[in-house]
């Protein structure tokens, strides 16, 4: 298939309990791996690239970057039946600009740094321009940290405010709303609860579709009552970069005489299909895609 705009999977999801996973994909293998596995599993997938990813994969030039994901999700889409969103995550007001023109299916704008009145003003300003070419907008009110390896106070995070969550969805015409809980990016132990009160009063405020960041680091008990309380897009990046470096690992540690790269990223592509495929019917997105 084409890449695809997901929303209508999602909302379908957010009606019926279950959540579409977005799976990050920083090499040219996990992307594969990611839409092999929503094969196998017959659900609607959504393949996610950070701005982080783009600045390694364009080596650090972002724009570089994004084109060559855009070429590469599109062939990854068009290699499986199911439905494929390529989906740019935590993406700069211009990086969400490029990614529509070259034809990423949905986009999210970041706006960490921002006021939250500049916050909308920018978010409503890219909604408009994803709207006129049927593309998927995602912004996010609160925030999800982003430690990257330093100590996180986390007693200091600053959840999403019901009231400021309303506010900003109805002044941006968004479609789907990031929403912090307490996750926090990039942890590699499952050691956070959510705030599921939070969740509550935000879904009784917005009837948007809302998304969950940094779920590795969640239990998942917990993600399963957020899906069930109202989450239906699903962000996984670190899990994914676990498996596939583990088993990567595993390989170099066997053998300390293979060079050929194939050997070792085979493996890291088959592990990662595998959690993929587990998260996937942990969302309960199983055969959803028809
Ligand atoms: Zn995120």
């Amino acid at each position: 298939m084409t890449l695809q705009n997901v929303l209508s999977w999602i909302l379908q999801a957010q009606q019926e309990g279950w959540a579409v996973g977005a799976f990050n994909a920083n090499t040219l293998e996990q992307a594969q791996a990611i839409v092999a596995a929503a094969q196998e599993e017959e659900a609607p997938v959504i393949i996610q690239v950070s701005h982080r990813a783009l600045t390694y994969i364009g080596s650090d030039n972002e724009i570089q970057g994004l084109k060559y994901i855009a070429a590469i999700g599109k062939i990854a889409a068009e290699s499986v039946t199911v439905p494929v969103a390529l989906h740019l995550d935590h993406g700069t007001e211009r990086e969400v600009l490029q990614a529509i023109a070259l034809g990423f299916t949905s986009v999210m704008f970041d706006g960490d740094g921002y006021s939250f009145e500049e916050n909308i003003l920018v978010t409503k300003r890219l909604c408009e321009v994803a709207h006129s070419v049927g593309v998927c907008m995602e912004a996010e009110v609160g925030e999800v940290p982003k430690p990257d390896g330093k100590e996180l106070d986390k007693t200091t995070i600053a959840l999403t405010q019901p009231d400021e969550a309303a506010q900003f969805v109805e002044a941006t015409g968004l479609d789907t709303l990031a929403v912090a809980l307490g996750s926090v990016h990039g942890l590699k132990t499952k050691q956070i609860s959510l705030d599921l009160e939070c969740l509550a009063a935000i879904r009784s405020s917005v009837s948007n579709p809302l998304v969950l960041h940094g779920s590795s680091g969640v239990s998942d008990s917990d993600i399963k009552q957020g899906i069930a309380m109202g989450l239906c897009k699903v962000n996984v990046a670190t899990q994914l970069n676990q498996a596939f470096t583990g088993a990567i690992r595993n390989v170099l540690n066997r053998d300390s005489e293979i060079v050929d790269p194939r050997k070792y990223l085979a493996a890291g592509r088959n592990a990662q299909i595998e959690i993929v495929r587990e998260r996937i019917r942990f969302f309960g997105a199983f055969r959803k895609a028809w």
